[in-house]
């Protein structure tokens, strides 16, 4: 039997296009190849209490992924009123609010202490892009940043903000896909004026599920009328008279699929491998996306060794400037009302380690990251009792790297794939790795594939 679409890759990308797929009537099948469907969306148990291990909170700012919720019925919360802070210059700060890293409000800046008066008073003397910048289609985010607040804004700020994100590096990562309204900004007059211009808006920023992220997937599973195949990894795809064939399985015992149209859900490098004997103009694009790899290490702690001020925070970001393990730590405690209420003694928060180019940091036994990161939550959040229970979940290859020239290689990877009748690919690689982001691309995905019908 052909089925009518078949979907490769069971995260949340593929699930949302096999899920609107299956709702036009078709019979759709996905293909993942874990153990488990989810990808980055995950949860595990820490000390007896399930919390997410993968992403933690989707932007609430964007329609796509509270809307998926307000679909499936699901209700949706956010972060508590607790601070976020960043590490600098010795201290735990206040994280000044920006536009990845560019101030709303100078005096803010100025009262955290982020910057040093040096660097404070570069950022306040803004200079012009120069002209290259503005002539170019696209350019980093740090360059962009750089050449009108100066360097120290953009290693104590955006390097933050983006390595917390895209796990990249503000050099690398290109303004055009990460922050196009600075790109658009710049290109109009004075960053600082243009964005302290903005509306401020009293809207929740982010957004996620009682009971975490990690239970989307599941979510987006029930009811969607599509089967779905774990340990099925695909390792082939080839065109055939009417459709597709797929080999899936293992390498001793694989399985042909068949289908009318394909959807990629899988991240840059597999579907660079599935799409090279096809479409070896968008493999190649593909695998020159690269990627970063990262850990999560989930720490529970007795409530009373932790110091009551962390309770007012959410976490706090860590610049690679500051030469620290890790770089982020969220506290879910306190960030999260569902967290706190799972259990009243326990505090549970993480912390994050891993940015691209710096892969030495994750080679270390998991009971090395757990005693790096207590190292660091000892200096930087003063606590220095021993976790009651810890968990690490290594995210090998996962976020991928939108280099400078991204959107332009996306529409080059989407116009060879939209040669190809029933085919389509959707997920982090494309356009943005947030979680709405994601689900935007797999709408755009299933247009494209039933569309073309
Ligand atoms: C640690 C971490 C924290 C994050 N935090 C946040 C956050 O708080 N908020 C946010 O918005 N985003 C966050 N992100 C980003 C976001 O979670 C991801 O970008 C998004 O979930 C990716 O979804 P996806 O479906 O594109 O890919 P994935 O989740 O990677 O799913 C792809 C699936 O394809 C499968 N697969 C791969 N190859 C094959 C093959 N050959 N055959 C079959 N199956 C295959 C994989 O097993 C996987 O299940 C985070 C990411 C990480 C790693």
């Amino acid at each position: 039997m052909a089925w009518d679409v078949v979907v490769v890759g069971g995260g949340v990308a593929g699930l949302v296009a096999a899920r609107d797929l299956a709702a036009t009537g078709r019979d759709v099948l996905v293909l993942e190849g874990s153990p488990r469907i989810g990808g980055k969306l995950r949860s595990a148990e820490v000390a007896g209490l399930t919390v997410d291990v993968g992403a933690e909170a989707m932007l609430a700012r964007r329609p796509e992924g509270v809307g998926l919720a307000a679909e499936l019925g699901a209700e949706v919360v956010h972060p508590t009123a607790a601070t976020s802070g960043l590490w600098s210059r010795g201290s735990l700060r206040e994280l000044p609010r920006s536009l990845m890293g560019v101030p709303f409000d100078l005096d803010r800046l100025a009262a955290s202490g982020v910057l040093s008066p040096e660097g404070l008073a570069r950022a306040a003397a803004e200079t012009a892009t120069s002209p290259e910048i503005l002539a170019a289609d696209d350019v980093s985010v740090g360059d962009l940043v750089a050449s009108r607040l100066g360097d120290e804004i953009v290693d104590r700020l955006v390097e933050p903000l983006l390595g917390g994100v895209y796990a990249g590096r503000a050099r690398r990562i290109s303004a055009a896909a990460a922050v196009p309204q600075l790109l658009a900004m710049a290109r109009r007059g004075s960053l600082l004026e243009q964005v302290a211009a903005v509306p401020t808006s009293t809207a929740p920023v982010f957004a996620s599920l009682p009971g975490g992220m990690g239970r989307l997937p599941a979510l987006v599973r029930e009811g969607g009328g599509f089967e779905v195949r774990t340990s099925a990894t695909v390792r082939a795809l080839r065109r055939t008279t009417n459709g597709w064939a797929l080999t899936a399985g293992p390498t001793t015992d694989p399985e042909t699929v068949e289908a009318d149209a394909v959807v990629l859900a899988t991240p840059a490098g597999p579907t660079a491998r599935l799409l090279g004997e096809e479409v070896g103009g968008a493999a190649a694009e593909l695998a020159e996306i690269e990627a970063a790899s990262v850990a999560v290490v989930t720490l529970a702690f007795r409530a009373q060794d932790v110091p009551d001020a962390l309770f007012e925070r959410s976490g706090f970001l860590v610049p690679p400037v500051e030469q620290r393990t890790i770089k982020a730590s969220t506290f879910s405690f306190a960030k999260w009302g569902w967290v706190r209420d799972l259990d009243a003694d326990v505090v549970v928060l993480r912390t994050s380690l891993g940015r691209h180019g710096e892969e030495v940091t994750l080679q270390a036994t998991d009971e090395g990251l757990v005693r790096v990161s207590m190292a660091d939550l000892g200096t930087m959040a003063g606590i220095t009792a021993r976790p009651v229970d810890s968990h690490v979940q290594r995210w090998g290859g996962a976020l991928p790297q939108y280099a400078v020239g991204h959107v332009d290689r996306v529409a080059r990877i989407r116009a060879a794939v939209a040669q190809q009748r029933g085919l389509a690919v959707c997920g982090a690689a494309y356009d943005g790795v947030g979680i709405p982001a994601v689900i935007g691309s797999a709408r755009r995905a299933v247009a494209s594939v039933t569309r073309a019908e």
